[in-house]
């Protein structure tokens, strides 16, 4: 049976440890997060980074606006928290309202206080293997999984399954300039078990519930599940069928307690990071 990449515990760690730093310095580090609207899964979202921005000893601040919130309204609040000096890092919650495109503002942040590493700036200097500011939390926080558990990325096939802006591409990328052979599967790939079956990592991220079945996983890989779908029973699932999964997978991450964890994880080194810029 497949070893478990035990994300919690390793989020946990990396919390605790930057806490222990944050005591060290002078200012504390500042997260902003921008919550549009009433969407239910976000708001269980920013509730979570806020909180393990308090347990890393951070200021936090939600900025919640309503629904019908204005472009010209969402645009000055950027302006005014790329101009507040106790603000390191801005997160803009995703998605938006349906009136507003994440476009028209992703671009706005200061790519130095840039917390989630969606602007151009930072997306193009993650192409040219270029340090950006700070890199996607999604995705760093998987990469620090497979660090932590001594999962040799060089040469290594990787296939992701989705190619989002938020996690596929950066992954993408993330893997490349760790010299992995890198494949980005999608909704239009033909044969997409032939393709899985050749991954030693292969990484999913497509909110289908069960897509990947223990007959697209070669004997010992890596299963790393992205996914997210709350159920009609409210219960947490990701895309990949677990049972049958972990029986072939030598590494596989649960749902919940897996990815989930890691990416508050990157979101708070991320912070911290961006505050010592400054
Ligand atoms: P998205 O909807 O933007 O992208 C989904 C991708 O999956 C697309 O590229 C699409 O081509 C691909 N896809 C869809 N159906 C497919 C199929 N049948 N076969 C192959 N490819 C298929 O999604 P996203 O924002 O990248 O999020 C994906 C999932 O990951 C969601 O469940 C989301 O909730 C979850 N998520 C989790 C975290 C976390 O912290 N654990 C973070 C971000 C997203």
């Amino acid at each position: 049976m497949a070893q478990i990449l035990d994300g919690k515990a390793l989020s946990n760690k990396i919390i605790e440890n930057i806490r222990e730093k944050t005591l060290l310095l002078d200012k504390k580090p500042g997260l902003g997060v921008i919550l549009v609207g009433e969407n239910p899964a976000s708001k269980v979202y920013v509730k979570n980074k806020e909180k393990q921005a308090l347990n890393a000893g951070f200021n936090s601040a939600v900025y919640k606006l309503p629904e019908n919130t204005s472009k010209d309204d969402l645009l000055k609040l950027i302006d005014e928290l790329n101009n507040d000096e106790g603000t390191n890092g801005i997160l803009l919650q995703l998605p938006l309202p349906k009136h507003l495109n994440p476009y028209d503002f992703l671009d706005k942040i200061n790519p130095k206080k840039d917390v989630d590493g969606f602007h151009p700036v930072n997306a193009g200097k993650l192409m040219l293997n270029e340090k950006p500011y700070a890199v996607p939390c999604t995705p760093k926080g998987i990469i620090t999984l497979l660090d932590e558990y001594n999962i040799k990325l060089e040469g290594a096939n990787a296939v992701i399954i989705g190619r989002s802006n938020i996690v596929g591409k950066p992954l993408s990328m993330l893997l490349l300039n760790r010299n992995a052979t890198v494949t980005v599967v999608h909704s239009k790939t033909k044969n997409l078990s032939e393709i899985t079956k050749n991954a030693d990592i292969l990484i999913s991220a497509t909110g289908r519930a069960d897509m990947v079945t223990g007959n697209m996983v070669k004997k010992g890989a890596v299963v790393i599940d992205v996914g997210i779908i709350r159920d009609e029973n409210g219960k947490l699932r990701g895309d990949v069928d677990f049972d049958s999964v972990k029986e072939i997978a030598g590494f596989i991450t649960p749902v919940p307690g897996g990815v989930g964890p890691m990416t508050i994880a990157a979101l708070i080194q991320n912070t911290y990071e961006l505050s010592l810029k400054e």
